[in-house]
């Protein structure tokens, strides 16, 4: 007997999120996570809301958190959509604009949901490649008549594209919907915000797991113009009208207006990041110069598979990839001063 289920969607590929220890054991960089705990003020808002915001349904409007990014972003609630993470913000995009069969591009090598989407959508995507240094060429998607997701920063290269380079794509084809992911943009990038007031074909999509240090709460969100974020909310209403919980509604709130903790986590990864940098680069391993919350570096004497097992033996976790074109590298989250130096004196013990 064959489920109705597995048959209809022959396409459907389960996403692989590394490994997800229950065991606090391990120093856990493979995730591009966080190692500071989210702002006090969080924690606060959760604890006051529990009582009565477990006992009742969340507001499957998620007013008072679309007020406050939008406040905080400078645009109006109507112009925010919130999801239970960006994974989901992402899906909700691709089950709102497309249809199955529509053409979608992004590059290869990138965050690889977006090609599990596009599979379990049943869209027609093309992936176009980076070139060999993993830079981005923005021509063959100005060219292209499909629909964009791009990661800018990209994941898990690092590397990013300036915004002109963006612009040139939304305004190449106002019929063409550009989503930019910017799950990453706190750590040292320019956004693309500006442009959404200009450009009515353009999504922004960002998270709480990086900058604000809360994946686990999952919550993401996308800014657009108030059509596009009304047709998402129609359709998440027609799957999950609540999908974000009261306490991750209060807790969002706490964690997006406190702007002094936010700034001191962000300037205190990019520091470590920098100083990271510099000592993977003395030990000899070439460095892809990066502007987010992780590294990204070839192996040079050890293989990277078996570089990434041996951390894992002393403790430390990190990603490593089977696709050829990034097989030698490693990728690892950046993680608290005394965590890195833990890091390195793992590399030259192995190394
Ligand atoms: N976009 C990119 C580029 C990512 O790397 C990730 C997670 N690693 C996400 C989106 C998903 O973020 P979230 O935890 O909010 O679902």
């Amino acid at each position: 007997m064959s489920y109705f289920l597995l048959d209809e969607f022959e396409n459907i590929e389960p996403y692989n999120p590394g490994e997800q220890p229950d065991d606090r054991e391990y120093l856990k960089l493979n995730a591009n996570e966080s190692s500071f705990p989210p702002s006090p003020k969080v924690l606060e808002a959760i604890d006051k809301a529990h009582i009565n915001g477990m006992s009742h349904y969340s507001d499957p409007y998620c007013w008072k958190l679309r007020k406050a990014i939008g406040d905080h972003f400078g645009v109006s609630a109507e112009e925010v959509f919130v999801g239970n993470g960006a994974d989901e913000v992402l899906s909700f995009c691709l089950m709102s604009f497309f249809r199955p069969g529509m053409k979608i591009c992004f590059p290869d090598i990138t965050y690889d949901f977006y090609r599990i989407y596009a599979k379990a959508y049943r869209l027609d995507y093309e992936q176009i490649p980076l070139r060999d240094d993993f830079t981005l060429d923005i021509e063959p998607y100005i060219e292209s008549d499909r629909d964009v997701i791009i990661a800018n920063p990209n994941n898990p290269t690092g590397l990013a594209i300036p915004v002109s380079e963006i612009e040139r794509l939304v305004a190449s084809n106002k019929n063409r919907m550009v989503i930019i992911d910017e799950a990453y943009v706190d750590f040292g990038n320019e956004s693309v915000l500006p442009l959404v007031k200009k450009y009515s074909n353009l999504v922004v999509v960002y998270t709480f797991s990086k900058s604000r240090n809360m994946p686990g709460a999952r919550i993401g969100f996308a800014i657009s113009s108030k059509a596009i974020i009304e047709d998402m909310n129609k359709i998440k209403f027609a799957f999950n009208p609540f999908n974000l919980s009261s306490l991750t509604i209060e807790g969002g709130c706490a964690a997006v207006n406190d702007e002094v903790y936010f700034e001191y986590c962000v300037n205190s990864v990019i520091k470590e990041r920098e100083e990271f940098e510099k000592k993977l680069s003395e030990i000899g391993y070439e460095v892809i110069p990066t502007t987010t919350n992780f590294v990204f570096f070839k192996a040079f004497r050890t293989p990277a598979g078996e570089l990434t097992a041996k951390l894992k033996k002393k403790g430390i976790l990190v990603r490593h990839y089977d696709d050829e074109r990034v097989c030698d590298y490693i990728r690892m989250t950046v993680g608290t001063h005394d965590e890195m130096e833990r890091v390195l004196v793992a590399l030259l013990e192995i190394e």
